[in-house]
């Protein structure tokens, strides 16, 4: 995978950091070790795994893909960095990203974009561009990435990969560096829903160091996945949200997912249809709530404690907003000052109280939902790949892309995208959704589907 990493990654720029001589020695441990019979016993020690540069790692930078964490090294490893760790897999680098995940093309990483390996012209997706784009350019079998409102699922689909959002409370938290706390989830990725599963059994389950941790086993999911695999699905009831899909989809993803709900039927799936009326305001509650907790998270970011430090006159406050304004790029920037003003006194209830409001009915909607389907399906994704420099400067078309990944986040249930086919040459993603700590039908569906 070095070698492999050394050849595309010029053109992919998937990673920030390739841990070259130190992945190499930590991998021939393991080896070692498993040649001994004492290695951990996890399915997947020695395969290597390419992680999200938003979580901690005592052996490598952690930049989240901005200047003003450049060249800091953290002083203690994310859970989920220790539990790959401690299950032998290997990490060959850190992966590129959208600054702070935020963003759904890798464009706004402080570091330059990642390029997706189906066509080199086009974004893989973000904010996880590069995690997804290291697994379709065969730099890595595994990867991790964060998924806030789509950044998971939204580059798996646009690259043809396996993206999956866990339940949130369901992954660790503790040293991902947060965007938005009560939406942020890490989840696996993967070329196959057996390997996500596997990977997810690795990262997934308890941990006391994050107060919004799960306190329950993880779902069986990599025997769900063994069981879908024989392609029987038998009396699964999958429900086809009529807001989802139609107008506002590209015809060739549209004609994919119609073909995708076809296949399901044949497999054996009942399909009934459901409604989720308030998912239409999803993403403008998701605009409200997000830029709120950001402009809270990244004032830590105050040239005292971390990276970036830039010495511009006297006062604290002169050194911090001269490092702000230096560190941070124009699209956190925007955030921090729309979640600022929505949370202003006088303002707080008219929008961010507003917001809350819609997330609860949101979580209603899917609530009445999966009480009439074991699964929700969906396209990932409005559209396919689209080309580099596209949506740069428009926000909102920037926006529309995590349009059906979003209601999850806001629910805190899970999703997973998984490949169905192309459209123009380009792949396509079906969304298939379960509720909280369901997610073992979801890769059930999934390995059935693959
Ligand atoms: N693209 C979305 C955003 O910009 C989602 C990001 C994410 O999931 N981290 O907020």
């Amino acid at each position: 995978h070095l070698d492999r990493i050394a050849a595309v990654d010029d053109t992919v720029h998937a990673f920030l950091h390739v841990a070259g001589e130190s992945a190499l020695e930590s991998a021939s441990l393991v080896d070692a070790s498993l040649d001994a019979g004492t290695a951990p016993a996890s399915p997947l020690a020695g395969v290597p795994l390419a992680l999200k540069d938003v979580f901690t790692t005592t052996d490598m930078p952690t930049t989240a893909g901005s200047r003003i964490l450049e060249g800091w090294r953290p002083p203690y490893d994310a859970t989920v960095t220790s539990r790959l760790r401690a299950a032998g897999i290997t990490i060959l680098g850190k992966t590129n990203m959208d600054e702070f995940a935020m963003g759904s093309s890798t464009e706004y990483s402080a570091y330059g974009p990642t390029r997706n390996p189906w066509d080199t012209a086009r974004v893989p997706g973000g904010s996880g561009g590069g995690s997804a784009a290291s697994l379709a350019a065969f730099e890595a079998p595994l990867a991790i990435g964060t998924d806030t409102g789509g950044s998971i699922r939204q580059p798996a689909a646009f690259t043809g990969t396996v993206g999956v959002k866990p339940t949130y409370g369901g992954v660790s938290r503790y040293g991902l560096i947060a965007c938005a706390s009560s939406l942020d989830q890490a989840g696996p990725c993967a070329r196959t829903v057996l390997d996500a599963a596997l990977l997810h059994e690795v990262i997934g389950g308890y941990d006391p160091m994050d107060s919004t941790s799960i306190d329950a086993p993880v779902p069986s999911v990599v025997e769900a996945a063994r069981s879908g695999a024989t392609g029987d699905l038998t009396g699964v009831r999958v429900g086809v949200v009529r807001e989802m899909g139609g107008e506002g989809y590209q015809p060739g993803v549209q004609a994919s997912y119609e073909a995708a709900l076809r296949r399901l039927e044949k497999l054996g799936a009942e399909l009934v249809e459901v409604s989720c009326p308030h998912f239409q305001y999803g993403m403008a509650a998701y605009y409200l709530i997000l830029p709120s907790e950001v402009s809270s998270n990244l004032a830590r970011f105050d040239a005292m404690r971390y990276g970036l430090r830039v010495d511009s006159g006297a006062g604290a406050e002169e050194v911090m907003a001269a490092t702000r304004e230096a560190g941070f790029g124009p699209e956190v920037k925007r955030r921090i000052i729309l979640g600022t003003y929505a949370l202003s006194a006088g303002y707080y209830d008219a929008y961010y109280g507003q917001a809350q409001k819609v997330r609860t009915l949101i979580a209603r909607d899917f609530a009445a939902a999966y009480a009439k389907a074991d699964v929700l399906v969906s396209p990932t994704t409005p559209t396919t790949a689209f080309p580099i420099g596209e949506k740069v400067d428009d926000p909102l078309a920037m926006y529309l892309n995590d349009l059906a990944t979003i209601p999850t986040n806001l629910a805190g249930t899970a999703g997973i995208s998984v490949p169905t086919g192309l459209a123009d040459g380009l792949p396509v993603g079906l969304q298939v959704m379960a509720p909280a700590l369901g997610e073992a039908a979801m890769y059930r569906v999934a390995a059935a589907y693959e």
